[in-house]
């Protein structure tokens, strides 16, 4: 089978092995589809181990040796677990993998198992034809990314860093897909920051107490002004090297003067991405659940909230006086959970290889930096030294909302956008 008839199955395939993660521990795990990446890669000659953190948590870690084995390895690695889907809501199985209208529908289809296909397709066909990397390639297929990695990326960076020996730059998700501009061109979105999360959990003590008395100790007022505070606050717009960057192309693609001193002018112009792309000129705080009480004629003595917020890379520090401020003197935060943001220069050989298989393939692409405004298993490698990209190549339609499809329903992937990610990737590993 060729590769581009091979990404398309192993897609397919991988979808049908059902990965969802819904944070707590109690899904089916990542044991079935580790297992199957494991076998394709052995089918192939190449060595694979899988690791479990904990029962069914399973990855997979694979090291491909490079012609020039005296040169710093590059990682290459795709999440195998997968929001959870509700199949009601679905116009295909969402663990179906069935092709319709051009595309693979299913969970998982561009998060992320769109690209385990096109990095397996690659690594697969190079094996099988003799065509070794430039360098030492690990690959790692993990768990748990949909949790924040702390079953997958987090717990292998943790436990066995010596998988990772030699790895100085990482590429994995969110990045690579076009992004249709005017004259038949296309922006390709390769992503080299990523904003820092903080989900916070609020508590507000005050006197418990009989509802029907004159009570100035409440802790849900309390809470709730906090929650109102943080909910209202608007962070000023702070313009880091990445985003400046990716504004002024995106402004040149759309015939726009770029305005440093509004730089949010030009958002409009991006059609469904401008509420992504807008979420990284500025740090953000959105309440997201309220728990307090138990009867209505009952004072509670404690009130809770949760925040989900995220900062911009290098500008943590402003993000949390803020946030305590906001706060007030009478209500407490703890993290739920918490993670760096990263960036890294949009330049080097690394991204030259990058910008070549994609002019290669579409000679109306245009590759720009960009900001993601979630997280990925970056995170965790970035800890390690590693300079990290998201670079899952896909040339996409240009009605397609394709941001909209992460966690969507009715996910989906368009055949030939996925058999163009997998040409692509391919001879980005012939000059990586
Ligand atoms: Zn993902």
């Amino acid at each position: 089978m060729g590769m581009e008839d091979e990404v398309v199955e192993l897609c397919r395939e991988l979808i049908r092995i059902d990965t969802s993660n819904a944070g707590d521990n109690a899904g089916p795990g990542e044991r079935a589809a580790a297992e199957y990446v494991a076998e394709k890669l052995e089918g192939a000659g190449i060595k694979a181990t899988i690791l479990e953190s904990d029962r069914g948590r399973a990855s997979v870690i694979a090291r491909i040796e490079g012609e020039d084995p005296s040169r710093d390895a590059l990682l290459l690695h795709g999440h195998l677990d997968v929001v959870p889907a509700q199949a009601s809501d679905w116009t295909h199985d969402p663990f179906g993998g069935e092709i319709a209208d051009g595309c693979v529908w299913g969970r998982g289809a561009v998060d992320m198992k769109d690209m385990d296909a096109m990095i397996l397709a690659s690594v697969l066909d190079r094996a099988r034809t003799g065509r070794r990397p430039k360098r030492d390639l690990v690959l790692a297929f993990l768990a748990d990314e949909e949790a924040g990695g702390a079953y997958g990326a987090h717990w292998l960076v943790d436990n066995h860093p010596e998988l990772f020996e030699g790895c100085t730059e990482a590429v994995g998700e969110v990045g690579g897909f076009s992004l249709t501009v005017p004259g038949d061109r296309r922006l390709y979105l390769i992503e080299t920051a990523e904003k820092g999360l903080a989900w916070m959990r609020l508590k507000a003590v005050g006197t418990a107490g009989h509802g029907s008395m004159i009570h100035d100790d409440n802790a849900v007022t309390e809470l709730a002004r906090a929650v109102a505070r943080i909910g209202e606050h608007r962070f000023p717009v702070r313009l880091t090297d990445t985003v400046r960057r990716f504004l002024e192309q995106a402004c040149e693609a759309y015939g726009v003067e770029f305005d440093p001193k509004d730089p949010e002018a030009c958002l409009p112009h991006l059609g469904t991405l401008a509420r992504m792309i807008g979420a990284t000129l500025r740090s953000t705080l959105n309440p997201t659940r309220l728990d307090a009480g138990y009867k209505a004629n009952v004072i509670p003595q404690h009130a809770e909230a949760q925040i989900d917020g995220r900062f911009l890379p290098g500008y943590e520090k402003e993000f949390f006086e803020t946030v305590d401020k906001l706060l007030g003197e009478k209500v407490q935060r703890e993290f739920v959970h918490y993670d760096i943001a990263v960036e890294t220069p949009y330049e080097g050989d690394l991204v030259g290889a990058m910008e070549e298989a994609l002019t290669w393939a579409d000679p109306g692409a245009i590759p720009v930096p960009y900001c993601l405004s979630a997280g990925t298993d970056a995170k965790s490698f970035a800890t390690l030294g590693m300079r990290c990209y998201g670079f899952a190549p896909l040339r996409l339609p240009a009605d397609l909302d394709f941001s909209g499809m992460f966690h969507g329903v009715d996910e989906r992937v368009p055949v030939d956008g996925l058999q163009f990610g997998a040409r692509v990737l391919d001879r980005f590993l012939d000059n990586a």
